[in-house]
C-alpha cells in the first residue's frame, strides 16, 4: 500500500483554507505521498467520504474563498468510540498523517485521532484570529480587508449626510478584526470585549470632542464579542442628537477571494504541515511568530493564554481624536 496523508478543513470556514488545501496536496505528492481529501470535516472519515486528490484536483483553488472540502462540525467525533473508528479507517486507506486546517476546536479533534495512532497537524484556519499560540490565522486579512471595503462605503454614506454609523465586524469573543479595522478606517471609537468600556467616556466624550474641532461624521467599531451594536447606536443618537445607524457586517467577512497574505500564509503553513508529517511527527499545532513559521504540542498550544494587542490600542486610541 502506497504511504498516504490526507487533509480536511473543519469548524468555520474560512478564505485562504483552498490554498491551504493546496499547498498540502501539492506538498504531500511532492514528498512522495498519495494524497486524500476527506470531506466535511471529521465526519468525512466516519462517513467514508474522502477523496484521491491528484496535483490538478487542486487547480484553480488557489483565489478561491470558502473550503473546495466543505467544512462541518461533527458532534459524533468528540466521542472516543468514533475517534477509534475513524483511526482504523484512516489505517485501511494507509494514511500515516493528516493534516486539519481550522480552529481550536478542530485542534483538539487532531489530538483526539493522535491519540488513536494517526499523526495529525494542526493549522489555524479562522478569520478571527483568536488562536493563543500563533500571530496570525488563516483567513484574518482577507476579512480584515472585506470588513474596510464595506466600512469605506458606509463612510461615503455616512459623510453625506453628516451621521454617526456604528459597525460591528466579526471575531467572536475576539477583538483583533475590530482593532486593526477601527484603525484603518479611522473609527472614533473601538469597543472590543478584551479592554473595558464606558459608553460615556470612550465614545459619547469623543464624539462631542471630533465635534467641537470641525468633525461632522463617525465610525464606531463594535466587535462581535462585545454585541449590542443597535442598543449603542439608539444610546448615541439619544445622547448626541446626530442621526446614528447601525449596520451588522456578518458572513460577508467569511467569504471571498484570498489577500496575498492569506495565500502565503496559507502555502507556508501546509509545506510546513506537511514536512512534520513526512518525519513521522504528528500532535503539532503549526504556528507564524514574529515573521516565522513556528509547531507546538497541541496541549501546549492550547493551554496558551491569548495576549491581545494593548500597544495597537493604544495607538488607535491616540490618532483618532
Ligand atoms: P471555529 O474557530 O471556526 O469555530 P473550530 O475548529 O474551533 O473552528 P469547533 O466546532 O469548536 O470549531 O470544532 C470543530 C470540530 O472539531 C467539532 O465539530 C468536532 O468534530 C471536533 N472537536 C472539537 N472539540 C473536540 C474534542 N474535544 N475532541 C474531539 N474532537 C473535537
Amino acid at each position: 500500500m502506497a504511504k498516504s496523508l490526507a487533509v480536511l478543513t473543519s469548524g468555520g470556514d474560512a478564505p485562504g483554507m483552498n490554498a491551504a488545501v493546496r499547498a498540502v496536496v501539492r506538498a504531500g505528492i511532492n514528498s512522495g505521498f498519495q494524497v486524500y481529501g476527506v470531506f466535511k470535516g471529521y465526519n468525512g472519515l466516519l462517513n467514508h467520504d474522502v477523496k484521491e486528490m491528484g496535483l490538478r484536483s487542486v487547480s484553480d483553488i488557489l483565489s478561491r474563498g470558502g473550503t473546495i472540502l466543505y467544512t462541518a462540525r461533527s458532534k459524533k467525533f468528540v466521542q472516543v468510540e468514533y475517534q477509534k473508528q475513524a483511526a482504523d479507517y484512516c489505517r485501511s486507506l494507509g494514511i500515516e498523517g493528516l493534516v486539519v486546517i481550522g480552529g481550536d476546536g478542530s485542534f483538539r479533534g487532531a489530538r483526539a485521532l493522535t491519540n488513536q495512532g494517526i499523526p495529525c497537524v494542526a493549522i489555524p484556519g479562522t478569520i478571527d484570529n483568536d488562536i493563543a499560540c500563533t500571530d496570525y490565522t488563516i483567513g484574518f486579512d482577507t476579512a480584515m480587508n472585506t470588513a474596510v471595503e464595506m466600512i469605506d462605503k458606509i463612510r461615503d454614506t455616512a459623510q453625506s449626510h453628516d451621521r454617526c454609523s456604528v459597525v460591528e465586524v466579526m471575531g467572536r469573543h475576539c477583538g483583533d478584526i475590530a482593532l486593526e479595522t477601527g484603525i484603518a478606517v479611522g473609527a472614533t471609537s473601538i469597543i472590543v470585549p478584551e479592554v473595558e468600556y464606558d459608553l460615556e467616556r470612550d465614545v459619547i466624550t469623543r464624539i462631542y470632542e471630533q465635534k467641537d474641532t470641525g468633525k461632522k461624521h463617525f465610525i464606531v467599531i463594535v466587535a462581535e464579542g462585545v454585541g449590542g451594536s443597535q442598543e449603542i447606536s439608539h444610546y448615541i443618537q439619544h445622547r448626541t442628537g446626530i442621526e446614528t445607524r447601525a449596520t451588522i457586517l456578518g458572513h460577508v467577512q467569511r467569504g471571498g477571494s484570498p489577500t496575498l497574505r492569506d495565500r502565503v500564509m496559507a502555502t507556508k503553513m501546509g509545506v510546513a504541515a506537511v514536512d512534520l508529517l513526512a518525519k513521522g511527527i504528528g500532535n503539532r499545532v503549526i504556528a507564524s511568530h514574529a515573521g516565522k513559521i513556528v509547531d507546538y504540542d497541541i496541549t501546549e498550544a492550547l493551554d496558551m493564554p491569548r495576549q491581545f494587542n494593548k500597544d495597537l490600542y493604544d495607538i488607535a486610541m491616540k490618532v483618532s481624536i
